[in-house]
């Protein structure tokens, strides 16, 4: 049934609560994708990508549209200074959305070529950006619009602010799509979701030390996701990752082990940390934003 959690391991008893449920927030979407959660209103804004447009919810009040046309927005993120930072699809970019609401272009292209479609982003302390290139956005009509591939892999993107330097950490993925790091931020975890359009691809998260220099080293498949793949996913203070899948959200120890789930009827995409105490879970599955609250807060 839908909100059933689901505990593997003891160790879930602390991170998941007694007498909660799964709440369904919003409904009415066609894929919902890139939640993220605003302190300063007590909002979350998401993507629908296919109808081209962003969506908020706020706490004690409701949903609207948020953005419309989005450009058939994917992930998003907000930056060290509470700034808004989304990826497109169908403009094949990076943006960020400054406090007065104007749109600032982070990175558009790499190495004179234009980037494929950017699918999630996240901030490092230090106010590097992040982000995944999969082609998602330019194969079809319905989160983009078709186009030809013209970066030769399929990278992960690291953008320096400091010096406007855009540069490939990682480009041996075939889908890389969800990206987070680890509380200390030693670790970066990078979801790969290959499967989707290559039989026998991958659906596995991938695991990366990351240097002083903000270079990757690479550590090997973190875990195999069986359930569908995994989409987006985030950490909680204390390095579990909580990770969507097709049959809703699972929970790993840093060690891998699966600890719990949280069964929901739609393929969850992706999912944030957030609430006044960052200790509630916002959902994206499919039609819908959904909410649980848990027992450990988010690490960001
Ligand atoms: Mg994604």
């Amino acid at each position: 049934m839908s909100g059933d959690v689901k505990t593997y391991d003891a160790r879930f008893k602390y991170l998941s609560l007694p007498n909660v449920r799964l709440e369904r927030l919003c409904t009415g979407m066609l894929w919902t994708e890139g939640p993220v959660y605003f302190p300063l209103g007590d909002y979350v804004l998401w993507s629908d990508i296919p109808n081209n447009r962003m969506m908020q919810w706020i706490d004690g009040v409701g949903s609207r549209v948020f953005r419309a046309p989005s450009n058939n927005a994917n992930g998003n993120t907000r930056d060290r200074q509470g700034r808004l930072v989304t990826c497109e699809h169908l403009t094949r970019r990076v943006t960020r959305t400054e406090h007065d609401g104007s749109i600032t272009v982070i990175a558009d292209s790499y190495a004179g070529k234009r980037l494929n479609s950017p699918n999630d982003v996240i901030v490092k302390r230090d106010g590097t950006i992040w982000f995944s290139d999969p082609s998602y956005g330019i194969m079809n009509d319905y989160e983009g619009a078709p186009a030809d591939q013209e970066q030769e892999n399929c990278n992960v993107f690291r953008f320096d602010p400091s010096d406007g330097a855009l540069s490939v950490v990682a480009d041996d993925l075939v889908k890389p799509n969800g990206l987070a790091f680890s509380p200390d931020e030693t670790v970066l975890y990078v979801s790969d979701s290959g499967v989707s359009h290559q039989d026998g691809g991958p659906h596995h998260i991938r695991k990366f030390g990351v240097t002083d220099a903000n270079t990757l080293t690479d550590q090997g498949v973190f875990q195999e996701i069986e359930i569908g793949i995994s989409d987006g996913f985030r950490l909680d203070v204390d390095g579990n990752i909580w990770t969507s899948t097709g049959g809703g959200v699972q929970c790993f120890a840093p060690d891998a082990d699966l600890l719990g789930e949280i069964l929901i009827d739609e393929v969850v995409s992706n999912l944030a940390f957030g609430g006044p105490k960052n200790n509630r879970l916002f959902i994206t599955a499919t039609t819908s934003l959904y909410a649980i609250f848990v027992g450990v807060r988010g690490a960001i």
